[in-house]
């Protein structure tokens, strides 16, 4: 049976304490599923070893991020230790039109404006089996100095009282199962009314395929 093709994309916003593996997961995740756009953001902090430019991140001067500030070119950006992070709301607006699901990786001012302008937006947040291990993982990787490393364990407790305001909440302690409980999360949106309802359209036209639609155009 041929499916029609959906008219929009999934928002996916995956948001979590620094050092509690969201790239690794996100990695397994984009292993198993290739249809997913993951957005790769602007920032103005320096690479870390083994970080490619365009790839992990677009590593841009302060001034060239607060230009795209100041022409409305991001989606949503935040100040994070110092350092600007942003997304592109052009790359994201095209892909949702296209029907790909994009997954962005921000912390949780981000996520907040996301959700204030995308409601159907998908929100997880991801957490280390227990706070200690969080610590552990941030000084085995070994990359930032010890005030650093304090200064994102700071955040961290910070951003968990943002918690409530997600949908889901998944448990980074085995890689492969965090990426499978995002993988289930994102089974379950995709089968909601809203995202199948083109399915039906010849036989019941509705009216929610068209407000669908319009939400991404004012994104
Ligand atoms: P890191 O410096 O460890 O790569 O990232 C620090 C934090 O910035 C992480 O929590 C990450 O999710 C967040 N981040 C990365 N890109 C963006 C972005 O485009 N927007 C926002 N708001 N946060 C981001």
């Amino acid at each position: 049976m041929i499916r029609k093709k959906k008219t929009q994309g999934q928002l996916i916003v995956l948001s979590g304490p620094s050092g509690v593996g969201k790239s690794t997961v996100i990695a397994e995740l984009l292993s198993e599923r290739d249809d997913i756009y993951f957005s790769v953001s602007f920032t103005t902090r320096q690479p870390r070893v083994g970080e490619a430019d365009g790839v992990n991140y677009n590593f841009v001067s302060r001034e060239t991020f607060e230009g795209m500030i100041e022409r409305g070119e991001l989606l949503e950006y935040a100040k994070y230790v110092g350092n600007y992070y942003g997304t592109s709301l052009k790359i994201i607006q095209d892909k949702l039109k296209a029907g790909i699901d994009v997954l962005l990786d921000i912390e949780v001012q981000g996520a907040a404006k996301v959700r204030a302008k995308c409601p159907e937006a998908v929100l997880i947040f991801i957490i280390p089996p227990t706070f200690e291990e969080l610590s552990r993982r941030l000084h085995r990787r070994a990359t930032d100095q010890e005030e650093v490393i304090q200064d994102r364990l700071q955040k961290a407790r910070e951003e968990y009282v943002q918690i409530p305001n997600y949908d889901f909440m998944v448990v980074n302690d085995k890689v492969s199962d965090a990426a499978a409980e995002i993988i289930a999360i994102l089974t379950a949106e995709s089968c909601r009314i809203r995202n199948r309802i083109h399915l039906v359209s010849d036989v019941s036209p509705n009216t929610a395929l068209e407000r669908n639609e319009k939400e991404i155009v004012a994104l």
